[in-house]
């Protein structure tokens, strides 16, 4: 169940309730799976034990770190606390390899050799997985963020995979076809995988502290451009904290010397220009046409 979708804080909104009761159901569905999936000897309840790990990892983290991203800035951490989501994203994206790799090692062998799982614990499992995931589906989609929006989709995917645990269960009862078991497993896994790697690429980028968004960097050089008293624009950098809170720098060459009441109207101008952006953090620094740039290395 829940969110890959969001762990760059799509979260913060989430009412804690439901946040409660979905983590709980998770964490408690999760454990009830692995033992499952071993008891049953079936790949493709295991692929979703996995599955549902990473979902409780990731409610988890947002819940936990919904306090910790709270806390007030300090000397350690000048920026706050917000770039942790990042680096539960990042584990909770290790977890999820490590977990696909122990599914695939299990199921790859049974495509050559494959053996009949326990298909009425299969069946069981599968009702419960669709109730409980469905109940959680239910809970959620009554909210009316957009968080919680995103977080239905999720679990209406994760009821569809429950569907068709349960559709294999039923066909196995009726035929030996053992292989539908380990080939499911691995439709479930590469969508994992696929899901995983989107996300840690989207990740190791925001810590790389490449610019969150293209478009807006160029829209905001456009922006800062249309000043009439700004010659050109250098160091101009925008990096995010988490994907949602972006920080902008720059430095503004002007060309004509300007009074202290022009600065205040310039800076008025800027504050009115980047509005539209929500930019968590600005400096922006003015340069006076005689002014040798601080930071330049020749
Ligand atoms: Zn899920
Ligand atoms: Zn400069």
């Amino acid at each position: 169940m829940s969110d890959h979708h969001g762990h760059h804080g799509h979260h913060h909104n989430i009412e804690s309730t439901h946040i409660g009761i979905v983590f709980f159901l998770n964490f408690s569905f999760t454990i009830i799976e692995f033992i499952g999936g071993v008891l049953t000897n079936s790949t493709a309840i295991m692929a979703d034990a996995v599955h549902d790990l990473g979902d409780t990892l990731s409610i988890g983290l947002a819940w936990g770190l919904s306090r910790l991203s709270q806390k007030d800035p300090n000397d350690s951490f000048t920026y706050g606390y917000h770039r942790f989501s990042l680096l539960g994203a990042l584990i909770n994206g290790m977890v999820l390899i490590a977990g696909s790799i122990w599914v695939l090692s299990e199921a790859i062998p049974k495509l050559i050799d494959p053996q009949m799982p326990h298909a009425v614990g299969m069946l069981w499992l599968a009702i419960l997985g669709v109730l409980v995931n469905g109940y959680a589906a239910w809970k959620i989609i009554r909210g009316k963020t957009l968080n919680e929006k995103v977080l239905s989709w999720h679990l209406i995917e994760d009821v569809l995979g429950w569907v068709s645990v349960l559709i294999v269960s039923i066909m196995l009862m009726f035929f030996n076809w053992p292989i539908l078991d380990p080939l499911l497993s691995i439709t479930f896994t590469l969508f994992i995988l696929i899901n995983v790697f989107k996300n840690t690429s989207k990740t190791i980028n925001l810590f790389l502290q490449s610019t969150p968004d293209k478009d807006m960097l160029e829209a905001i050089r456009n922006q800062l451009n249309t000043i009439e008293e700004v010659e050109e624009i250098h160091y101009l950098h925008l990096w995010s904290l988490d994907g949602e809170r972006n920080v902008l720098t720059a430095h503004l060459k002007l060309n004509v010397l300007i009074s202290y009441e022009d600065q205040k109207n310039i800076k008025q101008h800027i504050k009115k220009l980047l509005s539209q952006f929500a930019l968590a953090h600005t400096t922006i620094e003015l340069e006076l046409p005689d002014e040798i740039c601080r930071d330049k290395t020749e």
